[in-house]
């Protein structure tokens, strides 16, 4: 096998146009790779669990929540079909809607939360160990409001009164969204600085960067994510970049999208990969077939067992007793 440690990292809300500040680290680019989905949790079932999700709500009020609590549980993911080859699955994320609230970890060997720690992981060196697969993820750039109280209080007015239809300030809007970029950028910028380690990891690790969506600071229309992005493509304009065991840099212009990314891995650990959806339907029959073996064998059994009941019954004694001494009679 070409590599024995993953390292998977999710910088959320990151878009293309700050891939640039990450390039350096990494052998290999995708110009367009595409997400498929404008927020956290769609986008990273389709990351991690290797399925195009059709349509998948957005949730922007917190009562709503509970309608996907669990939602991931009932979906395998890639720690599942990594496990199959002795892989072990250990992930530090940011929390939110990557937290064991909506059924995140149920077949991860290790789900961490920012809930569990108190800190958010923003870029400190952590490696894989030997045969795991390590998933990073941090919401530091997609937290760009929480810059100060300031912010995060035009931001979310503003979001709150475009996600009802209302009317907004327009100045006070073009100032946040001016502020709010910049705010972005320094954030990406830090956590890129941050991220230098990785040119000099071990050549045994496969490391991916990538992000879920993107941001827009564009206008009403196509503002932050999810709901308020929706009639935007740039929303889907994410980076993709791997560090591969080579020197030589590659750029891939065909396309490529957030649920190929499981087979991606499979395809550079040289391992046949199973899809999600086929190893589903594979052990669906097996159990099937096991439940029917198990269903024939306790027939014969209880058949059996009638058998020995009849046979040592007292009415059956009686008859064939009956039977001997009417025979001894003739
Ligand atoms: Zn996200």
């Amino acid at each position: 096998m070409k590599y024995d440690r993953i390292l998977l990292i999710s910088i959320d809300a990151l878009s293309k146009k700050y891939e640039y500040l990450f390039e350096d680290y990494f052998t290999t680019k995708y110009d367009k790779y595409r997400s498929t989905a404008t927020w956290t949790l769609p986008a990273h079932l389709n990351i991690l669990c290797g399925i195009p999700f059709p349509k998948l709500f957005i949730v922007s009020r917190m009562k709503d929540y509970d309608k996907y609590k669990d939602y991931a549980s009932n979906i395998p993911t890639i720690a599942t079909l990594l496990r199959d080859f002795d892989f072990k699955s250990r992930a530090v994320t940011g929390g939110g809607f990557m937290s064991s609230f909506f059924g995140w970890g149920n077949d991860w060997d290790k789900w961490e939360t920012t809930e569990d720690s108190r800190n958010e992981w923003c870029g400190e060196k952590i490696l894989p160990k030997k045969n795991e697969l390590l998933f990073l993820h941090t919401y530091y750039v997609h937290n760009w409001f929480h810059a100060n109280a300031k912010m995060k209080e035009a931001f979310l007015e503003t979001k709150n009164k475009l996600d009802a239809g209302l009317p907004i300030d327009q100045k006070k809007y073009r100032a946040l969204l001016k502020e709010g970029e910049k705010e972005y950028a320094k954030r990406a910028a830090f956590l890129a600085k941050k991220l230098s380690w990785i040119k000099n990891i071990n050549r045994h690790t496969l490391v991916i960067l990538l992000s879920d969506h993107a941001e827009l600071f564009f206008g009403v229309g196509s503002f932050h994510h999810g709901n308020l992005a929706l009639k935007n493509k740039k929303i889907f304009y994410v980076p993709l970049l791997l560090k591969e065991n080579t020197a030589q840099k590659t750029v891939v212009t065909d396309y490529m999208y957030d649920y190929l990314i499981p087979k991606l891995i499979f395809d550079k650990l040289e391992l046949p990969f199973e899809s999600v959806a086929k190893r589903v339907l594979r052990t669906n029959a097996e159990l099937k077939n096991e439940l029917a073996m198990i269903y024939h064998s306790r027939f014969w059994k209880l058949l059996a067992f009638l058998r020995k009941i009849k046979k040592n019954s007292l009415f059956f004694r009686w008859q064939s007793c009956r039977k001997q001494k009417l025979l001894a009679n003739e």
